[in-house]
């Protein structure tokens, strides 16, 4: 079956968002946790109460999100634990619907993130099982490798670190590239020296998600879609969460909301000093008469400043090439297109000191993005100096996909995975890139967590 974002499934085709639909609406239902949610709790706490027993499931552990880091933590506890009794809750009526199913489906090397953080240990643990997965369950990637462009003087030193980190973090055969030699690999590039990383690869983690889910099903793991998470609550011996329909209750809980993972971690902890502030990130297509000036992946040096790593050419493993993502503050969680506004939301992110201080320090970054955002032209020119050849007319549409991007109090862009604990709840809550990569060592991680506590 083909899957993915440039899937053409009609089935899909009604689906609220995705990258390649023009028809993505609105639901309503999905949209507004807080709004809706807060004014129904009451009622539906009072309603649930009253429903016979067969309304409520009883499990050792709920997950909630059924997105690739929900689905890898959930098999990697039905692995490491066959029988136990597990349900992982998704608000959709398909698993890997939001960041899992919109993202560049890049395997990362490893090569960004700081040597001993969780992002760098995670990464390569996690490239090693997905690959190790993939072969097991007969998915299609390649290990094509991919290329990082300096293309100013400036940018010179900052490559050097990147050399530096990359052998800190163990990756073998990095080569250093002079101008010449960067052609060698990418015929159309233009830069003053690059990094090869021959690790790198491209997946759809869409099938990685949807064989996952199988796998939890056959292992005797429930999947349970259409019902959202609207409220949790503790004693000393469960944990209850309620969903619109019914409530489901166990011994633990573990959310993988992603990018309302912030705000199913308040039902529970309402001191959290994080919120997830959602950056859309929109791609074009390179027009297939010119998929020929890109063979593989194309970078640029990332501003070493910002979580993100600047528009960039990925081939696609379902054949295409994208151009992309930037990254614009989204004025709605889940809002994949430009005029998809919730106010809500919206106050919420503006309201935030910690978003208002990241606005103040990256305002100019911030306007180029958005810029870049509203004018192809301005995209195209930052495409043109990775691919001077690279033409307005070349691009097309190619949709867009939302991070979670958790920014602390203080203003702080959370840069490494945080997985937090309170009382039956574990919380991740910060798994942006390469989170997709290192999703099988995450789910190893949160389920050793979950393993410790059950036995405890
Ligand atoms: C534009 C873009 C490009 C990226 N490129 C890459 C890349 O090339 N390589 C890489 O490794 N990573 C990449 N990433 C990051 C990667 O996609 C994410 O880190 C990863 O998918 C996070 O997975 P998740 O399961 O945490 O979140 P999600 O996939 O968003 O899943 C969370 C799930 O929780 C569900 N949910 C939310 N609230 C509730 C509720 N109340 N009740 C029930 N269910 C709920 C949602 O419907 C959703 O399905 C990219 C991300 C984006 C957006």
């Amino acid at each position: 079956m083909q899957a993915g974002k440039n899937r053409i499934n009609p089935d899909r085709q009604n689906l609220q968002n995705p990258r390649n639909s023009d028809i993505a609406q609105t639901d309503p239902e999905v949209a507004d946790l807080q709004v809706q949610d807060a004014l129904k709790l009451e009622a539906t706490w009072l309603f649930l109460s009253f429903r016979p027993n067969s309304a409520n499931v009883q499990n050792d552990v709920t997950i909630v999100g059924g997105g690739i880091v929900g689905l890898a933590t959930a098999y990697q506890i039905l692995s490491a634990k066959p029988g136990i009794k597990l349900t992982l809750i998704e608000k959709e009526n398909e698993v890997g619907r939001h960041q899992t199913g919109n993202n560049s489906g890049v395997i990362h090397s490893g090569i960004y993130y700081k040597p001993g953080s969780l992002k760098a240990r995670n990464c390569i643990d996690g490239y090693n099982r997905l690959l190790h997965f993939c072969d097991q369950h007969g998915i299609r990637y390649e290990r094509c490798g991919k290329l990082i462009v300096a293309t100013s003087e400036v940018e010179l030193p900052l490559l050097d670190n990147l050399f530096k980190r990359g052998n800190e973090n163990g990756l073998a055969n990095l080569r250093m590239l002079g101008k010449e030699e960067l052609r060698e690999v990418e015929p159309h590039v233009s830069g003053l020296a690059g990094i090869y990383v021959p690790q790198t690869g491209i997946i759809d983690y869409l099938e990685v998600a949807l064989k996952l889910s199988e796998l939890i099903r056959h292992a005797g793991g429930t999947v349970v879609l259409n019902e959202k998470v609207i409220d949790i609550q503790t004693d000393s011996t469960n944990v209850v969460l309620a969903t619109d329909k019914r409530t489901h209750t166990s011994k633990l809980a573990v959310n993988c909301a992603g990018l309302y993972s912030d705000k199913i971690a308040r039902l529970t902890t309402p001191a959290l000093d994080v919120k997830i502030i959602p950056f859309r990130g929109e791609y074009y297509k390179l027009r297939k008469e010119k998929e020929y000036l890109v063979k593989n992946l194309i970078y640029p040096v990332p501003d070493p400043n910002f979580p993100f790593l600047g528009v960039h050419f990925t081939r696609m493993i379902q054949g295409g090439v994208e151009a992309g993502p930037n990254a614009v503050l989204a004025f709605k969680r889940e809002g994949y297109r430009k005029t998809d506004i919730n106010v809500g939301e919206l106050a919420e992110s503006l309201a935030w000191p910690g978003f208002q201080k990241v606005a103040l320090k990256y305002w100019k970054t911030g306007f180029g993005e958005m810029y870049r955002s509203f004018s192809k032209a301005a995209f195209t020119k930052a495409l043109q100096k990775l691919i001077p050849e690279i033409q307005e007319s070349d691009l097309i549409d190619g949709g867009a996909g939302v991070r979670a991007q958790a920014c602390d109090r203080k203003g702080g862009l959370v840069d490494d995975f945080l997985i937090l604990e309170s009382g039956k709840v574990i919380n991740v809550c910060n798994a942006p890139s390469p989170a997709a990569t290192s999703s099988l060592s995450i789910g190893h991680t949160v389920a050793e967590k979950v393993l410790k506590r059950l036995v405890d």
